[in-house]
């Protein structure tokens, strides 16, 4: 990638209301059938368009076509039944009804493949796929078959590697995959939740990614974050590990949150997603703030390291807001790239 500071966004973005019910974490959506296979594809258009208005550089679907992050991958396996759920605790922070794992899960058709061809189609920007981790899908789900968070990992791992490869073959330039998990279950990361993550992107000659974050600007999280104390030093657990990983990028929540800058420290040599953009708020950065953002994470990723992003996706917010955030997020780049430029 020959720009410099290229932009991107960490995965969501807000869907038009007339595809789903706005400003919603798992919104039914509005139409049926080939109306709806359309209409997804009409929204994906709409969201690539709003990104590259706003002069994103590193362009994505959206997530236009999935109701959520985790669960519209899980519901394209088998093994894993519906109907039967069970309540548990995700990311030991708020109950949900989840579904079951009842047999061997695998794959028995490409999830997203035909969304991606779809993306590539429209552009010849770089585009960027989100997945989520191994490690985040069995925290959404209830094991009455593995009985072992490690082996029921592997096997998703197994499957993401699958799906990679044709997202890959599709013309996918970078794949993502979501590991919020990664910040609550320090000694499973380390044990065999990272070795999880390479052995889904075994074999793949596409940029990785691994996002790991503070979540949505949802009331669990946000209730969460307040219970972390002054400093957040949850990266600190598994940076080292990920440091030595094969994994090519991590993308990260930087802007208003309590991470302090200097943990970036602990993956040098890794490119970074820094996030610039707070998520959780429906305050509007200015440019300024996003270059600041920017020129302190600078102190610890090289210049042609560093990939201005946002903190986290942004369904839940309006699509003004998100809109703004995103030529806020531009703006901010263009400052500090103006900068490393003029020196
Ligand atoms: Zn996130």
């Amino acid at each position: 990638m020959k720009t410099l500071l290229p932009t991107s966004t960490a995965g969501s973005l807000p869907k038009p209301s007339w595809l789903a019910e706005p400003e919603t974490l798992w919104s039914p959506w509005k139409l049926e059938g080939d109306t709806l296979a359309e209409g997804k594809q009409d929204a994906l258009r709409a969201s690539l368009h709003e990104q590259q208005l706003a002069g994103i550089d590193i362009v994505s679907d959206g997530e236009q076509t999935r109701q959520h992050f985790v669960t519209t991958f899980i519901e394209h396996l088998s093994g894993v039944d519906f109907e039967h759920r069970k309540t548990v605790k995700i990311r030991d922070r708020y109950d949900a009804s989840v579904p079951t794992v009842v047999g061997p899960v695998a794959r028995q058709k490409p999830v997203f493949v035909e969304d991606a061809r779809f993306l590539r189609q429209q552009t010849d920007q770089p585009i960027k796929w989100a997945l989520p981790g191994p490690m985040t899908m069995i925290d959404t789900l209830y094991d009455d078959h593995y009985k072992s968070r490690e082996k029921l990992a592997w096997e998703f791992a197994k499957i993401l590697n699958q799906e990679a490869r044709e997202l890959e073959a599709a013309g996918v330039d970078i794949i993502q995959f979501d590991e919020p998990a990664f910040n609550v279950f320090f000694e499973e990361v380390n044990d065999w939740g990272i070795a999880a993550l390479e052995r889904a992107i075994e074999g793949l000659k596409c940029e990785t990614v691994v996002h790991i974050c503070y979540g949505y600007g949802i009331k669990a999280n946000t209730d969460w974050k307040k219970t972390l104390g002054s400093e957040w030093r949850q990266y600190e657990e598994v940076f080292p590990r990920l440091q030595q990983s094969s994994i090519d990028m991590i993308s990260l929540e930087c802007h208003n949150s309590r991470v302090p800058i200097e943990l970036l420290e602990l993956i040098r040599g890794k490119k970074v997603m820094v996030g610039a953009i707070d998520v959780a708020t429906n305050t509007i950065e200015t440019p300024e703030e996003v270059a600041d953002t920017l020129r302190a994470a600078l102190q610890y990723v090289d210049a042609d390291k560093l990939y201005p992003c946002t903190n986290c996706g942004m369904a839940p917010l309006s699509r003004a807001v998100a809109r703004a955030k995103l030529q806020a997020l531009s703006a901010g780049a263009q400052i500090v790239r103006q900068e490393l430029l003029s020196r």
